[in-house]
């Protein structure tokens, strides 16, 4: 992303206002903002006029004054790191301005995302990916996103080949790791041992799952697709209806998610899942006491009006044979179900894996080449995400941007077939 689309996005971020809205109060076109909006070299990119950019910088200092120095060292490359701090091991460490600030040097991060730029601002360090228990997108995500910044990547997967399946504490491991690398991320079955482990180093520690408890950095991606999916459906987050379905009861993710979105204004959601798989009553209530509006609802028929609906796996690893009563294929999110209940512009999310086994009750594959669903749009936000969690918890947030060159090789332009349909945005 170009500096002038940093400073856009920002300052809509910041001034909340949508596309339309912002494109009035700078007294352009829409299609016009659109054009500075782009990345720089898309044919249809236009400069925005230096005018245009200082009264920018005249409305944030007026009507977000506490923005305007953000944003000024936002153009000169200078970015205030986030107070998320030493270790991320839970969404409650974020306030609103943390979590734009990672919005923000994610947008920064674009263009290595994207391939066309290259940074070597982690060169020299070493990532310790300690995974045990089942993984694809994190691990392989995390481990690329610190390859891109320069640094490398050690792996471990699964207990049978760690020292823990010879008996060792998490403590001993953590005390060992710290020796080895500059940054480790951990997913571990049980709650609560991810910030065990990290209590035992001063090495930034990424919490990448921990069994029911939390997935902090997947809730960041997610609220970092809405935003992005919004910011081209013309909507803000604040106010938003959202829909998380299925498994409320052992899913992480949700767990987590529902806290981050909780720090917007006046959300409305719906929890869709069987009694036996309802969202912990503490969550529920913690976020109603947020002034939420928050709806339980054991039928798909509520989704209706929601903007957002977040589909989530049954977690059979979790449920320790407990038996999953009442979740049948009238839990099946497909074609027929979203045609029939679902607003034109729904955006259809998943953190993944789903089944998409014939029968499966998930978020059916016959919607793969519906535009409202935002998976692979989703798994790519993870990149940037996970670029800037590191960047900031590593302190080179702010020479991200400068680090920056030109990558030598071809990198292809789709990188998938679909893209054209899937990846309409930067
Ligand atoms: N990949 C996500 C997690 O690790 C979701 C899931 O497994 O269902 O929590």
């Amino acid at each position: 992303m170009n500096t002038q689309q940093v400073l856009l996005r920002d300052a809509m971020r910041r001034l909340n206002m949508t596309r339309e809205v912002f494109a009035d109060r700078i007294g352009t076109r829409r299609r016009a903002l659109d054009t500075w909006l782009l990345p720089d070299d898309s044919s249809e990119f236009r400069a925005m006029p230096e005018m245009a950019r200082r009264y920018v910088m005249e409305i944030l200092e007026r009507h977000a004054p506490e923005a305007t120095e953000y944003t000024q060292s936002v153009h000169d490359d200078r970015i205030e790191a986030a107070p998320t701090g030493h270790h991320l091991l839970s969404v409650s460490q974020f306030n609103r301005d943390s979590l734009e600030h990672l919005f923000h040097v994610a947008d920064v991060m674009q263009p290595i995302a994207h391939r066309r730029k290259v940074s070597r601002v982690l060169e020299g360090a070493v990532l310790a990916n300690l995974f045990f228990e089942a993984s694809t997108r994190t691990r392989i995500s995390f481990g690329s996103a610190f390859c891109r910044l320069g640094g490398s990547v050690c792996d471990t997967t699964g207990f049978t080949f760690s020292s823990m399946a010879k008996g060792e504490s998490l403590r001993d491991t953590a005390m060992v790791i710290s020796g080895y690398a500059d940054a480790i991320v951990v997913r571990h079955p049980e709650q609560g041992s991810v910030a065990e482990f990290a209590s035992a180093t001063n090495i930034p520690v990424i919490n990448a799952g921990d069994g029911a408890g939390e997935h902090p950095s997947q809730a960041l991606l997610d609220v970092y697709t809405i935003q992005r999916e919004f910011s081209r459906l013309g909507k803000l987050v604040d106010g938003a209806h959202i829909a998380l379905v299925g498994d409320l009861k052992y899913g992480r993710t949700v767990h987590s998610l529902i806290q981050l979105l909780a720090l917007f204004r006046g959300m409305r959601f719906t929890l869709v899942a069987p009694p036996s798989l309802q969202m912990p009553r503490a969550l529920v209530e913690a976020v109603a006491a947020r002034g939420h509006e928050v709806v339980e609802s054991d039928t798909l028929n509520s989704l209706a009006a929601a903007d957002v609906v977040y589909a989530t796996r049954i977690q059979k690893e979790r449920s320790g044979g407990e038996s999953i009563e009442g979740y049948g294929e009238e839990f099946r999110i497909d074609r027929a179900l979203v045609e029939r209940v679902c607003r034109a512009e729904v955006v259809l999310m998943h953190p993944l894996p789903r089944d998409g086994r014939p029968g499966a009750n998930d978020l059916s594959t016959d919607l793969d080449r519906d535009p409202r669903l935002a998976i692979f749009r989703q798994t790519d936000n993870g990149i940037p995400v996970r670029m800037a969690i590191f960047a900031i918890l590593m302190g080179v947030d702010a020479q991200v941007q400068r680090s920056m060159r030109d990558v030598r090789w071809q990198p292809p332009t789709m990188v998938r077939p679909d893209d054209a349909l899937l990846n309409e945005q930067d």
